[in-house]
């Protein structure tokens, strides 16, 4: 007899939507949260919330925005977003090492995974300012994001908590989960810790949607490297792996990349890990393509304007990590302040300000200042001026003749006041994990389901290898959620 027809671990965005997905097919669920209640909705609730989806411009916009204003839609270009586009991305920022089943199972249910969100109460809004600019009085969205969840993560996931609530799903929280119980044919429930005491619930099929391993110190260590043990996390405490080694343990199949992590330029003396209740956005430094970062020696480390940021920040934490000592300064002059996030304003930023160059190294103590000095005037000597700057498109507007050249973007660092703020390391999510097929089975090591089990999120491997395209994380997270709780209901429900 079981607890229930399916249990699914987690509490974030991928396990809320596999637990509705279940329950919608007619399935009695349980969703196990290692958080506490106030604490509930890992990553997910940490997220600024964007989605990347197919669409074809304001039409489809309209569809997902629906009281998007007349005046919104005459100062914006949307653009559009295609599938091939889609696919392009996630095929070029992976180096191609996707699986392309995966791929085309995310792209193709990313609009109606949307729609399905919104029928579910999560609200969408489009992401100005941060996707957009307002460059000339006109917005042009670039990078493949336009919609964010409104209230962002927290918005998202309180929304699918009360309809969750709704759905009549239980939700038991600060329930870590240790092990999957596999009985003869089928997986049969699971075993979690509830207040120190070890306890079984019995289900005909399990979900997993846990995370990644980013929060073990131990694990990051071990599968990302040395020095990994010392990134600051952005989000949650709680992904510590369990949701994947608790299925190796029944003979899963590891799978994607296990030395690769989303990691960003993030806050140098950020806390350990995130705090939801605390100013958790305040360590994003996210500006850095209209700017540039040196390391320690003054000398810069990677092609900040390479393309949008949406395609080079997930990588450039580990830029960051490789430099001597692991910190890096990002710089920037009048010209481009304006542009800044919000988050460069906020309490906690290591930042310094000065009205010249060699004022401003003295106060960056830890950079070598004759370093600094070169390496700035030969990158304004190289600045292409006669291109024009455009913060919404790729703008050719480079430098030339340096041995790291800047590709877009590259305004001269020169009109005072000049601000520079430090950053560190912060890992987002892990990218190696369990295989699933497209119906979200959890395979074993000779490609054959597992009977009964599901996986979802970010302990999914195969999907991102080096870099990962800005808010496929939360997509992928719906997409595989509502396709693996609709397949664990079928399952448990199956005569
Ligand atoms: C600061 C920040 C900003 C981001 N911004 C965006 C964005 O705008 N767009 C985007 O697409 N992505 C963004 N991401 C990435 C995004 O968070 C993830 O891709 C996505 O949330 C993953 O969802 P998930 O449900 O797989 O994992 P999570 O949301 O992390 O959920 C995992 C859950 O599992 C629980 N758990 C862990 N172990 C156990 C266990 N043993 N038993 C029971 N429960 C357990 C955790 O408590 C947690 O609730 C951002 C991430 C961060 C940190």
């Amino acid at each position: 007899m079981s607890d229930f027809d399916v249990v699914v671990i987690g509490g974030g965005n991928a396990a809320l939507c596999a637990a509705l997905a279940a329950a919608e097919k007619g399935a009695s669920v349980a969703l196990i949260e290692r958080a506490p209640e106030e604490k509930r909705g890992g990553n997910s609730r940490f997220t600024g919330g964007g989605f990347r989806m197919v669409h074809h411009g304001v039409q489809d916009i309209k569809r997902v925005v629906p009281d998007l204003s007349d005046a919104d839609i005459a100062r914006t270009d949307f653009g559009e977003y295609t599938r091939e586009a889609y696919l392009d991305d996630l095929g070029r920022v992976t180096q191609y090492y996707i699986d392309p089943d995966l791929a085309e199972t995310l792209v193709e249910n990313s609009t109606d995974t949307v729609h399905w969100l919104m029928g579910r109460g999560v609200k969408f809004l489009p992401n100005y300012g941060r996707q957009a600019y307002n460059h000339e009085g006109r917005f042009k969205f670039f990078g493949g994001v336009v919609i964010y969840a409104n209230g962002g993560g927290a918005g998202l996931v309180e929304s699918e908590y009360k309809a969750a609530t709704k759905h009549g799903i239980t939700v038991r929280y600060g329930a870590r989960a240790t092990a999957i119980v596999r009985g003869g044919s089928s997986v049969e429930g699971v075993k979690i810790l509830l207040d120190g005491i070890e306890q079984e619930i019995k289900a005909k099929a399990v979900v997993l949607a846990c995370g990644g391993f980013e929060s073990s110190r131990e694990m990051r260590a071990r599968y990302l490297g040395p020095g990994w043990d010392m990134a600051k996390v952005r989000g949650t405490r709680y992904n510590t792996g369990d949701g994947i080694r608790m299925a190796l343990d029944i003979g899963a199949q590891s799978y994607g990349q296990w030395s690769g992590a989303h990691a960003v330029a993030w806050e140098r003396y950020a806390s350990d890990y995130g705090d939801v209740d605390g100013q958790h956005s305040a360590g994003y430094r996210h500006s850095y393509p209209f700017g540039l970062m040196v390391n320690a020696n003054g000398e810069r480390f990677v092609d900040e304007g390479a393309d949008f940021r949406n395609y080079t920040y997930a990588k450039y934490g580990r830029a960051v990590l490789e430099q001597p000592s692991s910190y890096a300064w990002q710089v920037f002059d009048a010209q481009v302040l304006p542009l800044l996030r919000d988050e460069y304003k906020m309490r906690g930023a290591t930042k310094v300000r000065a009205d010249s160059l060699e004022e401003l190294v003295n106060k960056m103590q830890d950079v070598n200042a004759a370093g600094f000095l070169r390496t700035v005037s030969d990158y304004n000597a190289a600045v292409k001026r006669d291109v024009k700057f455009d913060p919404n498109s790729r703008d050719g507007k480079c430098t030339v003749g340096l041995a790291l050249n800047k590709s877009n973007w590259a305004n001269t660092i020169e009109m005072a006041p000049f601000e520079a703020y430090s950053v560190g390391c912060g890992i987002t999510f892990t990218f190696g994990g369990l295989k699933i097929d497209p119906q979200a089975h959890v395979l074993d090591i000779e490609d054959m389901p597992i009977p009964g089990l599901f996986a979802a999120g970010e302990l999914v491997g195969g999907l991102f290898y080096f870099n990962y395209p800005g808010s496929a994380g939360l997509m992928a997270g719906a997409v595989f959620g509502r396709i693996a709780g609709g397949s664990a209901g079928e399952f448990a429900l199956a005569p």
